[in-house]
């Protein structure tokens, strides 16, 4: 059947001849259109998929060729990793055309002896995971959303999840990078040393831009021992100056093995070990949990410090009650309870969840005022709080008010950050959900200094537009 035939309406917005371009550069079932568009997975939180066509390349060299044509058409592009954002950073308009890396997920090489690993960008993060375990490797980055999330998704959000108390994020661990711009240019940067200050590291351009500075095609990724031991203890305590305290002791006397500190909190704890849920190890009455956890290199050694360590705690009084996993099985239980966002997710509706920042000391009076405030506009609104304590991070899960009070609710999470130069995005970005409320994060002089090198990359404003700051005013097409 002909194109012409074939195309739904929604593509009369995008120039036909664009399309048959993007075909012949992408070849066979590169290029999806009408129903293959709108029954697609949607993403993490948006509910239909609308795009006027989804390009799928196989090659760095087909990415630029494609990008280079919707650059000469002004059409824009919205490049979609592996659609596990929480800040609608993918979503699309019926005008847009979605770049999915989906069939550029080749690892090309594993390096064991440089302890590096090269990889196309649509590369799930589980499936590297998986790939390196048997070469007794690991890949520092590890996060709720692994069976899905793409390392060129993962490089673009800059991720952060379970392990950045001892990692860093998904900065630390990209060693190389290689990025089309929007003018087709392929700038590779696929440095493979961990030490390389030969001028500016571009790399880090591309890294947390989410898809709006150049596509990320591929990446040289630096991978690190696997741990051998692993010891988890889930603790219960009375205050959060308690855990602030334990947090400091564990990863002072750990001697470098912290590995996790994650925070759950009382009402999030009541949710996911509710009857016919996951088994609460602990009494569900105190107001604060967190898990601890230290990765080493000799089991009986590590176990034996981990608790001497916490017993150490326990005497002077960092925490209340603590039960140790004994088992792999006690460990994954433990996770669960953190890990699993399904009940909590079915239990406060509507369900708004916030990723924030802001260091460790204002997190007691933050997490009241943020509640305080809640309570007196919705008295029977549910918040629990869980994160990444030990990086200044904490999830924020809100069902409260209607479907129309997401800014009010919105406004009782970000506000309280102002006092404290908290950040309202820690780890997920900034996409559509957040850009009302950049500006208490970053000065005016920072923002216009990030619209400044949007300009400069991406003059035509195809990449991602409306992403980050409202869309970029753009000098009329030549005729
Ligand atoms: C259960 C669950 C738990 C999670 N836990 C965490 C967590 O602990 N920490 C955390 O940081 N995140 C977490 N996330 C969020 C999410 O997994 C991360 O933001 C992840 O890095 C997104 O990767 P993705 O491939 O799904 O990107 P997508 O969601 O597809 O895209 C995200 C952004 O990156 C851009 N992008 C994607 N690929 C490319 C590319 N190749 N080149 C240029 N731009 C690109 C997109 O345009 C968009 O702006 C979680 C998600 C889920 C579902």
């Amino acid at each position: 059947m002909g194109n012409a035939v074939s195309e739904p309406a929604a593509i009369k917005t995008v120039e036909a001849s664009l399309l048959d371009r993007l075909r012949a550069i992408t070849g066979d079932g590169g290029v999806l259109t009408g129903p293959d568009v709108s029954s697609r997975y949607p993403g993490y939180f948006m509910d239909k998929i609308e795009a006027a066509a989804i390009v799928r390349p196989r090659t760095t060299e087909q990415v630029a060729e494609v990008i280079a044509a919707c650059n000469a058409a002004r059409q824009p592009v919205v490049v979609q990793g592996g659609m596990s954002g929480w800040v609608r950073a993918t979503q699309t308009n019926a005008d847009e055309i979605v770049l999915s890396l989906e069939r550029m997920n080749t690892i090309e090489q594993i390096d064991p002896v440089n302890r590096t690993a090269m990889v196309q960008a649509g590369v799930i993060l589980q499936t590297l995971q998986e790939a390196i375990e048997p070469l007794a490797l690991s890949f520092a980055l590890d996060l709720g959303g692994r069976g899905s999330c793409q390392l060129g998704g993962n490089a673009a959000t800059n991720a952060g999840g379970l392990r950045v108390v001892r990692y860093g994020m998904m900065r630390e661990q990209v060693l190389g990078l290689e990025a089309v711009l929007a003018d087709g240019r392929i700038v590779s940067s696929m440095n493979q040393m961990i030490k390389n200050n030969a001028g500016y590291d571009l790399k880090q351009l591309f890294i947390g831009s989410e898809g709006t500075l150049g596509v990320i095609t591929r990446l040289v990724l630096r991978l690190r021992e696997s741990p051998v031991s692993s010891n988890t203890a889930l603790v219960s305590a009375s205050s959060f100056d308690q855990l602030s305290r334990l947090l400091r002791h564990c990863d002072g006397a750990f001697g470098g093995l912290l590995s996790a500190f994650e925070l759950i909190d009382n009402s999030f704890y009541r949710v996911n070990t509710a009857e016919g849920r996951h088994t609460a190890p602990l009494a569900a009455d105190k107001p604060f949990y967190a898990i601890v956890e230290a990765l080493g290199s000799d089991q009986e050694r590590d176990a034996e410090l981990f608790e001497r360590v916490l017993g150490e705690a326990s005497e002077l009084g960092l925490f209340d009650d603590a039960i140790l996993a004994r088992s792999e099985r006690d460990r994954t239980a433990i996770w669960a309870i953190r890990e699993d966002l399904e009940f909590v997710v079915r239990d406060f509706q509507p369900f708004y969840a916030f990723d924030v920042s802001l260091p460790v000391g204002d997190m007691a009076g933050y997490m009241e005022d943020v509640a305080a405030r809640l309570r007196a506009r919705w008295p029977d609104g549910r918040i629990a709080f869980l994160g990444h304590v030990g990086d200044g991070n904490l999830h924020v899960a809100i069902g409260a008010g209607g479907d129309d009070d997401r800014h009010a609710v919105e406004g009782c999470v970000y506000e309280p950050l102002r006092q404290c130069g908290g950040s309202v995005s820690a780890e997920h970005g900034i996409g559509l959900e957040k850009k009302p409320w950049l500006s208490i994060s970053r000065s005016a002089e920072e923002q216009a200094l990030m619209i400044d090198i949007k300009r400069l990359l991406d003059p035509n404003n195809i990449l991602n537009p409306g992403k980050i700051f409202d869309r970029l005013p753009v000098a009329p097409r030549a005729a």
